[in-house]
């Protein structure tokens, strides 16, 4: 009786958890091409059991055949539904805490350099690159490739070194180019208070899905340019908020604002 119980028990989670990955799978796949290529995966399988069912011999053994193809094709055809998948349960807030996602430093460094950069009354524009390759913009500068820490997007921005002009580039951990040039956003309802700077990071993130990070010289005010919009005027603590949220990178500390 007992070990009934545990069956059904265990039955039942098995059940819950096919369930939610489907809806978890349904949830990411809504709305994209990605449904069309389901729905044909999802015949071909019908199409075996039948075919398995009525003892199609022929068929069976062509269906059969193909089942270690498909799932190659699936992991190549779904490839950015995974990696998103699998970027998504890395941000889970409950699995995180047993998952440390390691690469708070990143956040944390940029966001001081932010901090230094406005106390300074410097300006800035700082790249984070996503997924979209920005290998034309990097040309347009100089390469560097240097973990990226405060002090050296600082010593970048210092209007005495050679490469304070333009955008630095960061991808990942590596500051991998800095005065590089950006394409100027053409959008006509951007107002005359904003002048290049943050028509070229603005313009960068039309272009690509690139986070830029504008630091005004004039105001000392921080924007963060995502998807073509520009957010103004954000604290640090906001920054730092908007980065974790949209790179995922974990990051405990808050940052002191002084
Ligand atoms: P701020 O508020 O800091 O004055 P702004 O938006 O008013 O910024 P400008 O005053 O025109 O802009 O800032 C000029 C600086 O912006 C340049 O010195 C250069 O570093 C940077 N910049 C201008 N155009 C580009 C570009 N296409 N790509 C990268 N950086 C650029
Ligand atoms: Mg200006």
């Amino acid at each position: 009786m007992n070990s009934f119980h545990f069956d059904l028990t265990i039955d039942l989670l098995d059940i819950i958890i096919v369930a939610y990955l489907f809806y978890v799978l349904f949830i990411l796949i809504k709305g994209t091409r990605a449904i069309q290529m389901f729905i044909g995966l999802f015949l071909l399988i019908i199409i075996s059991f039948i075919a398995q069912w009525l003892n199609l011999n022929a068929l069976n053994w062509i269906l059969s055949s193909l089942k270690t193809v498909w799932v190659i094709a699936f992991v190549i055809l779904f490839q950015p539904e995974l990696r998103k998948a699998l970027t998504q349960l890395g941000q889970n807030r409950i699995l995180g805490m047993f998952l440390k996602v390691e690469s708070s430093g990143t956040v944390t460094e940029i966001v001081r350099a932010c901090q230094l950069i406005v106390q300074k009354g410097l300006g800035a524009i700082i790249v984070i690159e996503r997924d979209v390759g920005l290998k034309n913009y990097i040309e347009t500068g100089t390469r560097l490739d240097a973990k990226v820490t405060d002090e050296l997007l600082l010593t970048i921005f210092t209007p005495s070194g050679p490469l304070h002009d333009g955008a630095v580039i960061i991808e990942k951990d590596r500051i991998i180019a800095a005065g590089c040039i950006l394409p100027l956003s053409q959008n006509p309802r951007i107002g005359r208070a904003l002048g290049t700077r943050h028509r070229a990071g603005l313009g960068l993130s039309e272009e690509t899905d690139a986070l830029v990070i504008i630091i005004s010289e004039e105001t000392g005010s921080i924007s963060l340019a995502r998807e073509g919009k520009l957010k103004r005027k954000l604290e640090l603590n906001a920054l730092r908020n908007e980065l974790v949220a949209i790179i995922g990178l974990k990051s405990a500390e808050t940052v002191p604002v002084t």
